[in-house]
């Protein structure tokens, strides 16, 4: 205990000192603890941090490559829409294209080759023709009788028949051979290698016996001709166009020779043809040269001898023909369309002559003036005689209109619109050549008209009891829905006395009177039918 007691106080000041030396060592290693950790904590905050930003940077960038993803996706099922409708419009774009080639060398109707197509088909035969020096034909062929059924039947069942014939036509040639649709009721042939005039006529049969025997559209038995016009590489044409126009000439031929024939080309046909194209020149300049004239014919009533009516009837002094009839150029104008300017002439000039023979005090009920289809169908025509009767001042119950039964059945629809519109203007209206053309009788009772002409073949032959009957049963008819009726192409005292036996209204005729220029006609208006005829009536 001594000894401890005996511990120096240095010692003790070291031993304190030591002490706090020891203190201060472990404060310090501790404050080094709490500055480790801190700084641990700092760095696990910082990491966390660092940590998180990675968890959202990988975020983004996953939410922009699924925006990438799902947009490429969709450019992707774009561009598959897109390849896939370039393809149908390129497939498209194909079809259309052969179809519009397809139109464009076809009939839309029949299908067959067009006019184009066959001008082609013809230049290569030839061509092919000529180095094996063999023959080929075109024949141009006409439907008789299609018109007539086109308009009674409707355009539907003319369509279906256009077709069927446009079949059998096909069934008839030679693979190598061409049928081909020229328009409306025309068809072009070519057959190609024939043989002799002799077996091309056998052929010609065959078609025509294939084309007419009956056929049946919606319950209709129907039955039609043909007309056909050969012409043959090389004798009568060295190419298309003069092959196809001497073919239609020789057709234009057979008609006339009667329907359902055929007729080979011949050179003076063609002579014929420029005879008609020198007609067709002549025509325009005689309405500006004033070469036409009107001839004017008494329509007389078998009642009192009075005349009532005069027909005008256009004549063409022509420069070097004389006076020409209208048989020889109103169909050749109504073909070339001359007729429209003509019959406006014809109109407006038979109008102011009959005002002027008013006017001077003679009686005068009707003037009757011919019109043909194509002034009947013409857009102006009504204004047309609407202006002219206001132009001449003649009233409208003085003037008569001629058609004949083909004019008025052409359309049956707008034929009633414009008669109607006629009488509504009080306009007269006289079915021309009655019982000629084909019509239903039908018709009569349904268009508003005045007076029936019994046409003048009806005359030729009255002492046939057939004509008796005949001509009979047409002034019945006339009669019966009150129309006035005129007998036309009196002649001879015998047709005279028939129709007064059958108490025919009124005539007209050479008998009677001839057509004259006005100034003679006014003479007759004024002296009336000479008294020897008179007492015949
Ligand atoms: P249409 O209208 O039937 O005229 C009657 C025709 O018969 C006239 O012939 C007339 O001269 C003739 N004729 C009159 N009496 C007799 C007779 O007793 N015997 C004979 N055999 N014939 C007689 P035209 O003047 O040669 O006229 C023929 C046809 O030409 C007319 O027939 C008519 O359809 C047409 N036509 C005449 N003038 C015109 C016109 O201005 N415009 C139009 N579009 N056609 C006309
Ligand atoms: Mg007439
Ligand atoms: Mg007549």
């Amino acid at each position: 205990l001594e000894k401890r007691v005996t511990v120096s106080s240095e010692e003790i000041s070291n031993l304190r000192e030591n002490a706090i030396g020891a203190r201060e060592e472990e404060v310090c290693i501790r404050e080094n603890g709490a500055y480790g950790r801190e700084m641990h904590a700092q760095q696990r905050e910082s990491s966390a941090l660092v940590r998180e930003q990675e968890i959202r940077d990988a975020h983004i960038s996953n939410v922009a490559q699924e925006g990438f993803n799902s947009k490429l996706r969709k450019a992707n099922e774009h561009l598959v829409v897109a390849s896939v409708q370039l393809q149908i419009l390129a497939e498209e774009l194909e079809r259309s294209k052969a179809e519009m080639t397809h139109l464009a060398t076809h009939d839309f109707l029949t299908d067959l080759p067009n006019r184009m197509q066959l001008f082609d088909r013809i230049g290569q035969t030839i061509a092919l023709m000529k180095r094996h020096s063999t023959k080929l034909a075109v024949l141009f062929l006409d439907l008789d009788r299609f018109k007539i059924i086109n308009d009674s039947l409707g355009h539907a069942i003319g369509d279906k028949l256009l077709r069927l014939v446009a079949q059998r036509l096909q069934s008839a040639i030679r693979g190598s051979d061409t049928v081909s649709r020229h328009g409306g009721d025309e068809f072009v042939l070519l057959l190609s290698d024939v043989g002799t005039t002799e077996a091309l006529a056998v052929t010609v049969e065959k078609i025509h016996k294939i084309l007419t025997a009956p056929y049946c559209i919606e319950g209709n038995d129907l039955q039609i001709g043909a007309t056909i016009g050969i012409s043959m590489f090389p004798k009568d044409g060295e190419d298309a166009a003069t092959l196809i126009r001497n073919a239609d000439t020789a057709m234009y031929y057979a008609k006339e020779s009667g329907r359902n024939k055929h007729k080979f080309f011949k050179k003076e046909m063609e002579v014929r043809e420029v005879e008609l194209q020198g007609i067709e020149a002549g025509l325009y300049q005689a309405l500006d040269k004033e070469q036409f004239v009107l001839f004017y014919q008494a329509q007389i009533s078998l009642e009192n001898g009075v005349i009532t009516g005069a027909e005008a009837l256009i004549r063409w002094r022509h420069p070097s023909g004389g006076i020409l009839l209208p048989a020889c150029f109103v169909p050749v104008a109504e073909h070339c369309g001359a007729i429209a300017p003509i019959g406006r002439w014809v109109l407006r000039e038979a109008c102011r002559q009959a005002k002027s023979w008013l006017d001077a005090g003679l009686t005068l009920d009707v003037i009757a003036v011919n019109i043909s289809a194509r002034e009947f169908e013409n857009d102006d025509f009504l204004e047309n005689v609407r202006s002219v009767l206001q132009e001449t001042g003649l009233t409208a119950d003085h003037l008569e209109l001629e058609l004949t039964e083909t004019v008025l059945m052409k359309s049956f629809e707008c034929t009633a619109v414009t008669l109607h519109a006629l009488r509504a203007m009080g306009v007269k209206v006289s079915i021309d050549d009655f019982g000629t053309g084909y019509s239903s009788l039908s018709y009569l009772k349904r268009f508003p008209v005045d007076t029936i002409k019994i046409d003048q073949s009806f005359l030729r032959d009255i002492s046939s009891i057939e004509d008796d009957i005949l001509v009979n049963a047409i002034i019945g008819i006339g009669k019966g829905l009150h129309h006035h009726v005129v007998a036309e192409g009196v002649e001879t005292p015998n047709q005279l006395a028939f129709l007064r036996k059958n108490h025919c209204p009124a005539v007209q005729g050479f008998y009677l009177n001839i057509p004259m220029i006005a100034e003679e006609f006014a003479d007759v208006l004024k002296e009336g039918i000479p008294a020897h005829i008179l007492n015949e009536l």
